[in-house]
């Protein structure tokens, strides 16, 4: 079958896509010039997607693609299923570490984690075990069905085996680069700014039907670690106010409070003076808003 009528069958096939070297799981982060989806007699043409890849089976090929990509400061994206919904495993014109094939899948009846007690039935995932297994599953979430009852996937990891940017290949476990453990595993314990500020999105969400119970109106936003918050109650009482935000300072002794100010204003026209026309900027990099 020809390759335009392969692709216009399979089109919406997520076991093809994940199948395909330089393919996404939405066609978007491709940027095809025509889609045949609409019309097959139309011409196909690469879509913005890389250039050159290289089928990696073993880990040496980290490593040399690694140095390589350094060397000759090529774009360097790494592809497990293409199902990032923001694009981080595609980019036009890179150089393609395809994981799709290193899908070994190992059963260890017993394993000894850092010396401590045995562990029953642990798997060992080659680095391409797709819908769920390793790479962007377990850095940007790894929530299922049964996170509630398990945890998240990244919880259950015991040992990487993992290759830096430097293309040094390392073992990270809690006793061994356990720096780097608790990068991986999304910055477990009390030191990880990364747990600290998801217990500060955690603490404000919940706070939010409060205030939206109260009355108030906001402007918030999010980054850097930070949270800005910019409320206003119309005909709201100060006092009231000021107890409703010292409450969630008080419940949240951990975080920094920058800045907390209060004012009364007499009228809707100086609050919008105050509030909002003395900087209401743009042209910074901005990902979800109203
Ligand atoms: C239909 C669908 C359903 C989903 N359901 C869930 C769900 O139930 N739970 C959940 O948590 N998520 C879910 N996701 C989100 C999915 O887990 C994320 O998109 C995740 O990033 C996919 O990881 P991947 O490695 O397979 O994807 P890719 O798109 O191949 O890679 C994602 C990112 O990980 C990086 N990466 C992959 N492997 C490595 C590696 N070995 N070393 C370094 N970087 C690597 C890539 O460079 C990229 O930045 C779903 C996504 C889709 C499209």
């Amino acid at each position: 079958m020809e390759a335009c009528t392969i692709t216009y069958t399979n089109w919406m096939n997520s076991k093809w896509r994940s199948e395909q070297v330089g393919a996404m799981e939405y066609y978007n982060w491709e940027m095809p010039n025509v889609l045949i989806i609409y019309n097959l007699n139309s011409s196909c043409h690469q879509g913005s997607v890389p250039v050159i890849a290289v089928n990696a089976t073993l880990p040496e090929y980290f490593q040399a693609m690694i140095k390589f990509a350094a060397k000759y400061h090529l774009r360097l994206v790494i592809k497990i299923t293409g199902s990032d919904i923001l694009a981080r495993s595609t980019a036009p014109r890179s150089f393609l570490l395809w994981l799709h094939y290193m899908e070994n899948m190992t059963l260890i009846s017993q394993y000894s984690s850092c010396g401590s007690a045995n562990v029953t039935n642990v798997v060992r995932l080659g680095a391409g075990v797709q819908w769920g297994g390793t790479g962007g599953f377990l850095q940007g979430g790894s929530h299922s069905l049964l996170s509630s009852w398990k945890g998240l996937g990244v919880d259950q990891v015991l040992q990487y085996d993992v290759v830096t940017v430097d293309g040094q290949r390392k073992i990270v476990s809690q006793c061994q680069n356990s720096d780097l453990f608790y990068a991986l595993s999304g910055g477990v314990g009390e030191a990880s700014n990364e747990a600290l500020y998801a217990t500060l999105i955690r603490d404000f969400v919940r706070f939010l039907p409060k205030l939206a119970e109260g009355g108030w109106v906001r402007y918030i936003s999010m980054g850097d670690h930070k949270i800005s918050m910019k409320y206003i109650w119309p005909n709201g009482n100060p006092n009231v106010g000021n107890a409703t935000f010292s409450e969630f300072q008080n419940n949240n002794t951990d975080f920094v409070f920058l800045a907390k100010t209060t004012a009364f204003i007499p009228s809707f026209y100086e609050a919008y003076k105050l509030a909002l026309t003395p900087s209401d900027p743009t042209g910074y990099n901005m990902l979800l808003g109203s």
